[in-house]
């Protein structure tokens, strides 16, 4: 099971956004930790499980392939202030959400339904679908 928190394992275009993106915060002074990049099929249905078959929360709607992260052009971050990951701070969140569409990134705490702050990705206009039939970036 991979559930990679290591940028070096993005699709190298998201990884060089996703750079730039950590670059940005860390002038504007925000501290940021990758919590996760690339997730294989098994490490994304043991997520689905939870909060359904497995005790926990909810964290997702994606079983493998279903999410942008098993296609290497998503990740996910916590800003970090004081040595904590800070989860609650609006403030925070969309200042990292506008650094990150400035990196041109898609922020996924812009979404209508099922915003997620944490949610960065990069996906070169293509879907779901096309990264399942062997497209990509
Ligand atoms: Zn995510």
């Amino acid at each position: 099971m991979i559930n990679s928190r290591d940028i070096h394992d993005l699709h190298p275009v998201v990884q060089d956004k996703c750079r730039r993106f950590l670059e940005e915060c860390k002038k504007s002074g925000i501290d940021i930790l990758v919590t996760s990049t690339y997730r294989d099929s098994e490490a994304q249905n043991a997520l689905y499980a939870q909060g359904r078959t497995r005790p926990g929360k909810i964290v997702t709607n994606a079983k493998a392939g279903q999410s942008f992260h098993n296609w290497c052009v998503a990740f996910d971050v916590v800003p970090v202030v004081h040595g904590k990951p800070v989860w609650d701070d609006t403030d925070i969140w969309l200042s990292i959400g506008h650094i990150g569409r400035s990196c041109g990134l898609e922020w996924a705490g812009d979404w209508k339904s099922f915003p997620e702050k944490p949610h960065f990705q990069f996906t070169g206009g293509l879907t779901l679908k096309d990264f399942q039939n062997g497209k990509t970036l």
